[in-house]
């Protein structure tokens, strides 16, 4: 089946009948039909049905085996971290979700985990970070908010060279541009807050692995720590992946005409999107995803002008997050970044005149015009 009959009918209710398409299952217990017999519903959070359709349903879009569903992104990531112990070395790419940075930086490394961050666009920096006690490479592609390219099966081949995991945090592209697992990777996560969710009105999160081995050690790591999916969630996310496709795509038609305007206008600089000429990662990312996504960044020529054209846009809203059917246009430097210094964010290109936009599936020359009037502010 292709991807948009997977997403429609990938999933249907267990029942048929007069539950058919429409049930959520808020239980958080199952009554036991048989003494001593093992059942698949028994607890909420070992098993749920609304859930499980969930986690089956990303799965088949991922074209993986096993999915998981978790209560945000961030569960998602740190439930899977758990399966390493103290002492084992991790290879992240440099500029990871903050989110990712912070997990790793100010909890696991209380427990003997052991970080090395690098430029992932740059195989060798991989490479030459390996360690003996090396055990996973996690990276995401495009990066934010310069949508830097990584070579995915680059970095599965040094991982497989070395026996190590590789893991894709591969929120931005959704499944719909790119399938890490069918470029090699071990376990892609999500923030399924973002595309899965696409309407800015859920957190939560996922994973997904090929490997039965893996996903005995996520699911158990899901049952004992508990960061689920809650049953309307589950509901919610399944009904907004019917759409998926459908809003990526747009979404991204749209991005490419922001940006086609942007860059006739005399404010801006520079475009930042993987699929600009200038962009050194274009070729690969053509040659591992199927577009550029509707992510991109621009400069404009003074943070004063930055400023007043996020304070005057009237469509698009000036807000953190992504993926969603609204617009949203955002300033790392103040508001995703914060926790880097201005002298590191300055160097890395995140300067105080770049605005990162997430574009929506309104209609794209309203964008434009809304655009227009808040640059020439
Ligand atoms: C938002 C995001 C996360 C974290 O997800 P939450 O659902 O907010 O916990 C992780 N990775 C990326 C790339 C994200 O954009």
């Amino acid at each position: 089946m292709k991807f948009e009959t997977k997403a429609i009918h990938g999933v249907r209710n267990n029942d048929k009948g007069e539950n058919w398409g429409s049930t959520i299952n808020m239980a958080s217990t199952f009554p036991i039909k048989e003494y001593g017999a093992e059942q698949e519903f028994e607890y909420g959070r070992v098993s749920s049905p609304t859930r499980k359709d969930f986690e089956t349903l990303i799965a088949k879009l991922e074209n993986g085996k096993h999915g998981f569903g978790f209560s945000s992104g961030m569960a998602a990531t740190s439930s899977v971290f758990t399966m390493f112990k103290a002492g084992d070395h991790f290879i992240f790419g440099l500029d990871i979700y903050g989110g990712t940075y912070r997990i790793m930086h100010d909890i696991f490394n209380k427990f003997g985990f052991e970080s090395t961050f690098v430029d992932t666009t740059d195989l060798s920096q991989i490479e030459a970070a390996v360690r003996p006690n090396t055990k996973a490479i996690f990276v995401e592609s495009p990066s934010n908010p310069l949508l830097d390219v990584t070579d995915i099966r680059g970095v599965v081949a040094i991982a497989k060279a070395h026996n190590l995991l590789t893991i894709v945090d591969n929120t931005f592209l959704s499944p719909v541009l790119q399938r890490p697992l069918e470029l090699g990777a071990d376990i892609v996560l999500h923030s399924a807050t973002k595309f899965l969710g696409g309407h800015n009105d859920l957190i939560a999160g996922a994973a997904v692995v090929n490997s039965d081995e893996l996903a005995e050690k996520i699911l158990f790591a899901q049952i004992a720590l508990g960061a689920l999916v809650s049953p309307f969630d589950s509901w919610l996310l399944l009904r907004s992946m019917k759409t998926l496709k459908l809003r990526v795509e747009k979404a991204q038609e749209n991005a490419l005409k922001l940006l086609a305007f942007l860059k006739t206008q005399p404010e801006v600089e520079k475009v930042y999107y993987p699929t600009e000429a200038h962009n050194k990662g274009k070729a690969i990312q053509e040659a591992q995803a199927s577009g550029g996504g509707s992510v991109f960044s621009f400069t404009v020529k003074s943070e004063a002008k930055a400023k007043s054209f996020l304070e005057n846009l009237k469509v698009a809203l000036f807000a953190v997050s992504l993926g969603g059917v609204e617009t949203l246009v955002t300033h790392p430097s103040s508001l995703t970044h914060t926790e880097f210094p201005e002298e590191e964010k300055v160097a890395r290109g995140v300067t105080r005149t770049l605005i990162r936009v997430a574009v929506g599936i309104e209609d794209a020359d309203d964008l434009i015009a809304d655009f227009k009037q808040a640059l020439e502010q």
